[in-house]
């Protein structure tokens, strides 16, 4: 599992920066890619990565300023050029007037698709969990913008334990059906009159990760209750240190209320983005550095960037 960053810049796309987007590539646990917000130009951006628009299965957008969705009409049109390849349904989740956008930009030039959207909108009152499959569950809660803007929460189902084959072998289990039965946990009895109990031969079910993503907002406790034990919090830092009422003027964060959220929250790792154009590389280093005295593992990603979680 790991989240690559599509996009990493505020408002407007600079040289380094693209406007925003992350996808959290799933590939080795359910084969499909999920989209986070889809600025203008998230379509080249994928042409940069491995990431195959056809594996997209479901596209989550946190609030429908145009940095965050004048990308959907392209990808959504570029995604049905994939010759030779199976066109698959697409999810799209997102704020009340979503469904609108997409169907208006579709129609209105003329693109048919040939595959199906379906769409799951919602406004303050539809919150809560958003989506539930046997491997995770999604739960979206409102935050603190200039306009309606929510943050995910990504939980990804414990992961059953695995049977010890080599541990079960070496105690003269025959390979065969009863392998079946221990693994789903019933204890079996060998003909030669050995018990064997399943609970010694299957490792210890191991956590799903908490993968909490956010959209613009102002400091505010539904923030914190998304990431609460996150192993990644990924927010936003439009500003820096000492920006706290211009930050808040403007419905967004800095550095260090991205931290302190993350702090309060006692999530693991905290990543930065929708980064300012006016920071240079050297500032980048300062939101970093300032931000790391509040909550230590923090870092500032870039466009392309790939974190594995
Ligand atoms: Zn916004």
């Amino acid at each position: 599992m790991d989240i690559q960053f599509l996009g990493t810049g505020a408002g407007q796309p600079s040289k380094a920066r693209n406007v925003s987007s992350l996808a959290l590539k799933l590939l080795d646990e359910i084969n499909e890619v999920w989209l986070f917000d889809c600025g203008e130009g998230t379509q080249n951006r994928i042409l940069e990565t491995t990431i195959r628009p056809r594996k997209v299965s479901k596209i989550f957008i946190t609030h429908l300023h145009g940095d965050h969705i004048f990308g959907l009409p392209g990808f959504l049109s570029s995604r049905a050029f994939q010759a030779n390849e199976e066109q698959t349904d697409l999810e799209i989740y997102g704020p009340q007037g979503i469904k609108s956008f997409v169907l208006t930009s579709l129609r209105v030039s003329g693109s048919r698709l040939p595959y199906r959207i379906h769409f799951h909108e919602f406004d303050q009152d539809s919150l809560g969990k958003i989506l539930e499959t046997d491997k995770f569950t999604v739960y979206a809660e409102e935050l603190d913008h200039t306009i309606f803007c929510v943050g995910y929460r990504v939980m990804q189902k414990d992961l059953e334990g695995t049977l010890d084959a080599e541990k079960l072998k070496a105690a003269g289990v025959p390979f065969g059906p009863l392998f079946g039965k221990i693994k789903n946990g019933q204890d079996v009895v060998l003909e030669d009159g050995t018990e064997i109990k399943a609970a010694d031969y299957i490792s210890a079910p191991r956590p799903g990760k908490i993968i909490t993503i956010l959209g613009d907002t102002r400091k505010t406790n539904a923030s914190v209750r998304l990431a609460v034990n996150a192993d990644v919090l990924v927010h936003e830092s439009t500003y820096g240190k000492g920006d706290e009422k211009i930050a808040r003027n403007h419905g967004h964060s800095t550095n260090m209320q991205a931290a302190q959220v993350a702090a309060e929250a006692g999530a693991k790792r905290l990543l930065l983005n929708h980064i300012s154009a006016r920071f240079l590389s050297k500032d980048i280093s300062q939101l970093k550095k300032d931000a790391a005295s509040v909550f230590e593992n923090v870092h500032v990603v870039k466009d392309l960037e790939e974190v594995e979680l």
